[in-house]
Order: structure tokens, then C-alpha cells, then sequence
């Protein structure tokens, strides 16, 4: 039983059909906005925006449910535009080529043109997309330019492709994303009732950013030298992760945002901290290298949506330390002394102890630490002396037994 909207198009003599395919996740304007070109550059009669219900090269963040409803949104008062099930309620992978056969089935009279980014274009021409040379005999491509995307020229021969005419546009899912979980002001990006829906469903609230998303955000909000310690820090915590038996995940998003607030001013950062509960003590408020860290932990929480509150403790004690340090707190901690980019004297002894006991390498790094902020007559934070006081009392317990 084929779905209403193709009974309509059959019902109107709707032939020259555009299409659509897209995760959208969550639609945006930019996908509205080449529809409508499409339809008015290439005379079509309607343009379905086939959503996507397992697509093959990448895991949506919403359901395909929501996405579904906040297409219908968006498309309500739009002539001639219709969201399409097609490829949502079939099972398993879907391939464009299958869509393809069946709506030529559905719509014999069709004459298909489908619409495309240029990112889209270029990974179905290079490769990317399954049976290429039979979709170019059953559609013809309208490919939009877009911000980023690879330069490209169109094939010839039997490939039935132009570019369309229309001004980049510099909107992505990708974005609108990202910035629900931010708590930026996205509302230009989508049709106001797609916006309602994101905030009543709590849709991209931060719970589906993955590692590589959270990785990619964060890229944006730092400087290259600290992405590129930060990077270091992961690398180091998950190879001690191996070795101590830590959760790697944790290990991971714990070492991924440990300085994710290093790129707010100090200011800022007083300001943010302002939020936190219980307060935060005055010597690490009246520091800048030391305040970044209990911001960080409001920022993955906040931002980055973690909600794992051993992985949020790490990040919280990472610079100071405290009494009472998990395995995962020591870890950070030690990775973030050892990580391949940092060069100090010691830091090779510390490295080497870090192969055996983590517990021991923790020691050393507070005693180079403490060594460091007396030498240059700093604030000495006390959870760095509770810190190392607990875990030399540990050292000595396991000496005695
Ligand atoms: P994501 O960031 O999640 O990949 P997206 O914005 O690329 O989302 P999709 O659902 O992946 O949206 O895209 C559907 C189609 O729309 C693809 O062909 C894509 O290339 C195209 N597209 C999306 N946004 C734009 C844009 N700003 N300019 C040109 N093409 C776009
Ligand atoms: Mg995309």
C-alpha cells in the first residue's frame, strides 16, 4: 500500500518530481530553501524530502519519529513540498538506488531530479553510494554549492547533473545541533515550530553527542596548542586506562574535556562558577590556572551533556587534586603530567613510574608541582597537599603489609 502523499502526486499528475534524501536531523532552512529553488529552477511539480530511517553512512541523534514530525512542521505551509516515509519505514540499510526503483514503480510517468549538497554530490560521484551508474539513469541531480565542500566538476556524459542557482548557504544539522547543546540562540537556523518542538521533546539536549562530535565542539572552543595537549592527555589516559584497569570510555571523555573551559576568559570563568554547588573555594577562584577546572566540569555537563559524575569529578579535581582520588581521578591527573607534548625535568622519572603504579606517578607529579608553585612563591591549593599526604600514607601501608 503506497503512502498517501504518492496517491496525491498520482492524483495531481505530478510528473516532474523532485527528491530529497537527508537524515534531517533536525531539518533547517537551507533544506526548505533548496527545495524551493529546485522546484522553481528545474519546473517541478513537487519535491518529497525522503528522511532517512537507518542511513548507511551515518547514526542519527533523534529518532526517526521526531525527525519525521519536525519535517512535517516545516513543510506544512510550503506548496508543493511533502515529507515522504519511504526510506523511514523500510527495514534495515537503505540505498538510494532501492528508493529509486520503487518510486519509478510507484510513479511510471515520473521524471525524478534529485536534490543534493555539493558534500552529498561528491561522495555519490566519488564512489560513496551504492550502484551510481544505475541511479544516474533513473534521476537526474541538482546540485547545490555548499560551504566546505569539496570543489568539484559535474560529470558529463550520460550523467544528468547542473548546479543550481542559489548563494551558499552556511546552515548545517550538524550546527543546529551543536548549538542546542550549547545553549546558543539557534532560532534563526529553523522554522520556529521545529524550534518548539526540539525544546518541548528536549531533543540534542547533549545526551547523543558521541566522543567524535564532542571532539570536533571542542576544536572550536580552544586554542590549537591546547587542542593539541588535550589530544596528548587523551592519548596518554587511554593508554593507562589499558594498563590500570579504568573504564576507557571514561578515561576518555574524562582526559577529551578536562580543559574545555580553558578558552573562557577569567572573568567568564569567575562569572560561571558563580553556578556552582557547593561553592568553590576561594584559592582556586582567585586563580586562573586553577579555576578552568570545576568550570570544565559545569561545561561538560552543561555543554557536552555528561552526566556520569565520576568522569565530571575527574575534570572537577584535575589541577588541585584532593583527599580520597579514584583510580580515574589519578589517571587524569597523572596524563595530564605525561602527555607525550610536556617537557619539564622529572617528567621522564614520572613517566616511567606511570608504567608501574599510578598511585606512585601521582606522587611524583604532586611533588614536582609543589616544587614548582614554592619555587615561585604561589598559592600552594590545599587538596594538593591532602592529595599527596593520602596517597603517600597509601605508598607506606603497602610497604608495611
Ligand atoms: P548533518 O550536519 O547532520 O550532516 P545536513 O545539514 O548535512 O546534516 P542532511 O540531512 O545530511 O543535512 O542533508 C540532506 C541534504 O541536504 C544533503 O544532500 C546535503 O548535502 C544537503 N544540504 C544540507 N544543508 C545544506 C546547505 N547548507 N547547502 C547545501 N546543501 C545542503
Ligand atoms: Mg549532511
Amino acid at each position: 500500500m503506497p503512502e498517501a502523499v504518492i496517491e496525491l502526486l498520482k492524483e495531481r499528475r505530478a510528473h516532474r518530481i523532485g527528491l530529497m534524501g537527508g537524515t534531517f536531523d533536525p531539518v533547517h532552512r537551507a533544506h526548505v530553501e533548496m527545495a524551493r529553488r529546485a522546484m522553481e529552477q528545474c519546473a517541478l511539480d513537487a519535491v518529497l524530502f525522503l528522511v532517512s530511517g537507518d542511513p548507511p553512512h551515518k547514526s542519527a541523534r533523534a529518532p526517526a519519529a521526531d525527525r519525521f514530525a519536525m519535517l512535517e512542521l516545516a513543510l506544512a505551509k510550503e506548496p508543493g513540498l511533502y515529507p515522504s516515509r519511504v526510506e523511514l519505514d523500510r527495514k534495515g540499510v537503505v540505498y538510494t538506488v532501492d528508493t529509486l526503483r520503487i518510486l519509478c514503480k510507484e510513479l511510471p510517468k515520473a521524471e525524478f531530479t534529485y536534490i543534493v549538497g555539493a558534500d552529498t554530490f561528491y561522495d555519490l560521484s566519488h564512489g560513496g553510494w551504492r550502484n551510481v551508474e544505475e541511479i544516474y539513469g533513473l534521476t537526474r541531480f541538482v546540485v547545490f554549492g555548499r560551504p566546505g565542500a569539496k570543489p568539484m566538476e559535474l560529470p558529463g556524459g550520460r550523467v544528468r547533473a547542473e548546479f543550481a542557482q542559489m548563494p551558499l548557504l552556511n546552515i548545517s544539522s550538524t550546527a543546529v545541533r551543536r548549538r542546542v547543546a550549547q545553549g546558543l540562540p539557534y532560532e534563526e537556523l529553523v522554522h520556529p515550530d521545529v524550534a518548539r518542538y526540539i525544546e518541548e521533546h528536549g531533543l540534542y539536549r547533549g545526551e547523543g553527542i558521541g566522543l567524535n562530535e564532542a571532539q570536533e565542539m571542542l576544536k572550536g572552543m580552544v586554542k590549537p596548542s591546547r587542542f593539541r595537549h588535550i589530544l596528548g592527555v587523551v592519548e596518554s589516559a587511554e593508554e593507562l586506562a589499558a594498563r590500570f584497569g579504568v573504564e576507557p570510555r571514561r578515561a576518555r571523555w574524562a582526559a577529551l574535556l578536562h580543559d574545555c573551559a580553558k578558552g573562557m576568559s577569567y572573568e567568564d570563568s569567575v562569572l560561571a562558577a558563580g553556578r556552582i554547588e557547593p561553592p568553590v573555594d576561594r584559592v582556586t577562584l582567585s586563580q586562573p590556572a586553577l579555576i578552568h577546572a570545576p568550570v570544565g566540569a559545569l561545561l561538560a555537563r552543561e555543554v557536552f551533556g555528561v552526566e556520569d559524575e565520576a568522569v565530571l569529578e575527574a575534570i572537577r579535581v584535575h589541577t588541585t587534586g584532593k583527599r580520597g582520588m579514584t583510580a580515574l581521578d589519578l589517571l587524569l591527573y597523572v596524563a595530564d603530567t605525561i602527555e607525550p607534548g610536556r617537557e619539564f625535568p622529572g617528567v621522564e622519572e614520572i613517566r616511567a613510574a606511570a608504567k608501574e603504579d599510578l598511585v606512585r606517578a601521582a606522587v611524583l607529579c604532586m611533588n614536582s608541582t609543589i616544587r614548582f608553585v614554592i619555587a615561585s612563591d604561589g598559592i600552594l591549593h590545599p587538596g594538593t597537599v591532602d592529595a599527596r599526604n593520602d596517597l603517600v600514607i597509601q605508598l607506606k601501608q603497602r610497604k608495611n603489609l
